[in-house]
């Protein structure tokens, strides 16, 4: 099961839908005694035959903050891609029904946990291209996960992919992605400061009553999200650093890492 991407379906159990997303119905199912979460893939939603290479490569991603991808079953209709089930939901849900409730220490570890997913995903030169707390899902042991991990490549949904697309998430892209769709590690390490901002405002939604367009216009003028009440001035400070204009001014996640895990130990 290590090797073989291709699941057998009829080793395959469907349980109960627990969610829709980009590509269709999120369900729980059961494989082979283990709990996982099954994608089914929509008619057409999907560019199926580019994702059958980077699933290869995708599957080999294999680290405890990110959510794993343990197999696909591409021949038959619908496809549908297995995951390992997150009991807790995506993170912004879960920081939205638990607002009031979580320690320092809990927001302060969702960051961390994030960052060293992300340190694995950029040391395997791997770019995550849409990193947000609702990309992120929590563990039964409340630990947090990065998932959907380079997929926007695979959504033939133009509304989502270009930049000037209703369903674009401009809130968290770095102003070269906006401009040249240039994306980088740097392009997610801006995005993980707009995810620490969700983590510290308990799962707002970030430049709430501000149009995609609005956004743009202050970003260009050098405005950024203000301190969440929450969050301590050095964990500010490292939101700031992952907003600056250029890319190569941002920390790394390996820096971002380290910054966290020292904040912790104080
Ligand atoms: P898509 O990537 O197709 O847009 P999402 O990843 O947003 O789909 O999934 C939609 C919903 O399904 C999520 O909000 C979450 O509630 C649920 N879900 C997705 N993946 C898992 C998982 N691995 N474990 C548990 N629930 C999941």
């Amino acid at each position: 099961s290590l090797e073989t991407l291709e699941l057998d379906p009829e080793d395959l159990e469907l349980v109960l839908e627990v969610g829709s997303g980009q590509f269709g119905l999120v369900w729980q199912g059961e494989w082979r005694d283990l709990k996982v979460a099954v994608k089914m893939v929509r008619e057409g939603a999907m560019s199926e035959e580019e994702f059958k290479e980077e699933a290869q490569v995708m599957k080999k991603l294999s680290h405890p903050k990110l959510v794993q991808l343990l197999g696909v079953c591409l021949h038959r209709s619908p496809s549908f891609l297995v995951f390992e089930f997150m009991e807790g939901g995506c993170l912004n849900n879960y920081l939205r029904c638990h607002r009031g409730a979580l320690s320092q220490d809990t927001l302060l570890g969702m960051c961390l946990d994030v960052s060293e997913g992300m340190a694995y995903l950029e040391s395997s030169n791997f770019i995550h291209r849409d990193l947000a707390a609702r990309n992120c899902l929590v563990s039964e042991d409340l630990s947090v996960k990065v998932s959907d991990f380079g997929m926007t490549r695979f959504v033939l949904d133009d509304q989502y992919t270009s930049s000037q697309g209703t369903k674009f998430p401009m809130k968290w892209s770095a102003p070269e992605v906006i401009k040249y769709c240039r994306f980088s590690s740097k392009s997610d390490v801006w995005a993980f400061g707009i995810l620490m901002w969700e983590v510290y405002t308990e799962g707002r939604l970030p430049y709430e009553n501000r149009t995609n367009t609005e956004v743009l216009e202050d970003l260009n003028a050098g405005m950024r999200l203000l301190k969440p009440r929450l969050a301590p001035q050095s964990l500010y400070e490292l939101m700031q650093w992952c907003w600056k204009e250029k890319p190569g001014d941002r920390p790394s996640f390996t820096v971002l890492l380290h910054e966290l895990a020292s904040v912790l130990e104080l």
